[in-house]
């Protein structure tokens, strides 16, 4: 669970720090009334300083992070971008927002992007792939990477979930060309709304940066109107506040994706010796943020009872089943964009995803140990499970 839940004292103090200091809330200028404070650009550094990126650009969400990352591609409009059936919509319609085409692939057992299914769809004529790491579990990196390679298309990872996660050793958000995260007041760790971008080429960070800022080149020795411009651009700047509080929780992400890991794991443990049970495959080498423990179960209706007597115990679950419509891209008939491409019949157009998602529970972790002890959830889990 969320970063939410352990918003402090650094915090308030962080931003407390940003009125200290002229109360500057503006990433760029005002040198002379702000005493060398530059938050934004201060979390932009750490940012890239953990994960060992060239650079790295904060934004004003998650979804912001994927268009800024689509507009540093410069595809051609009507292009195919591939992600996974399972994402938030966030990632359909930055997508769409690009003026290109989203093509949902299956998922597989780790219920992220299945290579095998990507392999079918892929080719030299798709403009990018997305691929997603759906709370907190590492997509299977290697094959998708090999695939985009030998494809010669970009991949983004959409690393919302990701944040504090890695997969052999890697960090997640850092084994495609751009990364992206999201600092959504649901996310590992969170500004409010924020984003941010990371990147393996100077050249992308270069200009994604002005891109972000309506062109602007920002050359240090010119004032801001009299900046360089080579393309046009947006909006999706993050504010010092946004910067400020990024930081302290930055300071600790690492200690609430270990608590997450130990609670997830005194969780799975308690299951163990429970046929009815399978919990969510992950990739090997996959060091997963914990966010949620995902467990399938027989069928849709088991899954429900589950949900039910987790929620009769004062527990609940975590976007399965209950939220799937906003999760699961065979609900989105409001979007023409993805009825043109996968017919009107959505809700049949993924039946691999289909069936796995219907009989997923996803147990939410806490940070802090609030929510269902281990053994509550055994029980919720036994008791939905032998219902008929
Ligand atoms: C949260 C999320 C986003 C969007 O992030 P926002 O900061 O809420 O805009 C994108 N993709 C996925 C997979 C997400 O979970």
């Amino acid at each position: 669970m969320p970063g939410y839940e352990l918003i402090g004292t650094e915090e308030a103090e962080a931003v407390a720090d940003v009125f200290r200091n002229g109360g500057i809330l503006f990433r760029h200028g005002f040198d002379g009334l702000r005493n060398g404070s530059y938050k934004v650009t201060e979390f932009e550094q750490a940012f890239a300083d953990k994960l060992g990126t060239v650079d790295a650009l904060a934004v004003t969400s998650g979804t912001a992070a994927l268009r800024v990352a689509l507009a540093t591609l410069r595809l051609p409009a009507g292009s195919r971008v591939l992600i996974p059936s399972f994402t938030f919509v966030a990632t359909a319609e930055a997508v769409i927002e690009s003026g290109c085409v989203p093509v949902c692939i299956d998922i597989d057992e780790t219920l992220n992007m299945d290579p095998s299914r990507l392999a079918v769809a892929l080719d030299g004529d798709c403009g990018a792939v997305i691929v997603v790491h759906m709370l907190g579990t590492p997509a299977r990196l290697p094959e998708i990477v090999e695939l985009c390679d030998t494809a010669g298309v970009p991949l983004i990872e959409d690393a919302a979930w990701g944040c504090g996660g890695s997969l052999l050793g890697k960090p997640l958000g850092t084994w495609g060309r751009m990364g992206c995260f999201s600092f959504d007041f649901a996310k590992t760790m969170t500004t409010g709304e924020g984003g941010m971008v990371v990147f393996r080429d100077t050249a992308d960070a270069k200009f994604a940066r002005a891109w972000h800022d309506h062109g602007h080149e920002n050359n240090p020795s010119l004032p801001r109107w009299e900046d360089s411009r080579n393309s046009s651009g947006f909006n999706f700047r993050m504010t010092e506040l946004q910067g400020a509080v990024g930081i302290a929780q930055l300071n600790k992400l690492d200690a609430i994706v270990t608590a997450q890991r130990l609670a997830h794991e005194e969780i799975r443990a308690n299951l163990q010796g429970l046929p009815e049970i399978t919990v969510r495959e992950e990739p090997y080498g996959s060091e997963s943020t914990c966010d949620a423990l995902i467990v399938l179960v027989e069928s849709p209706k088991v899954a429900r009872h589950c949900r039910q007597a987790l929620m009769a115990r004062g527990g609940g679950t975590k976007i399965l089943p209950e939220a799937v419509t906003w999760h699961f891209a065979a609900h989105w008939d409001h979007m023409p964009e993805l009825t043109r491409q996968h017919g009107e019949a959505l809700l049949n157009a993924f039946p691999q995803s289909a069936e796995l998602l219907a009989r997923s529970v996803a147990i939410p972790i806490s940070a802090t140990g609030s929510g269902l002890s281990a053994d509550g959830i055994r029980e919720a889990l036994i008791e939905g499970t032998s219902r008929t």
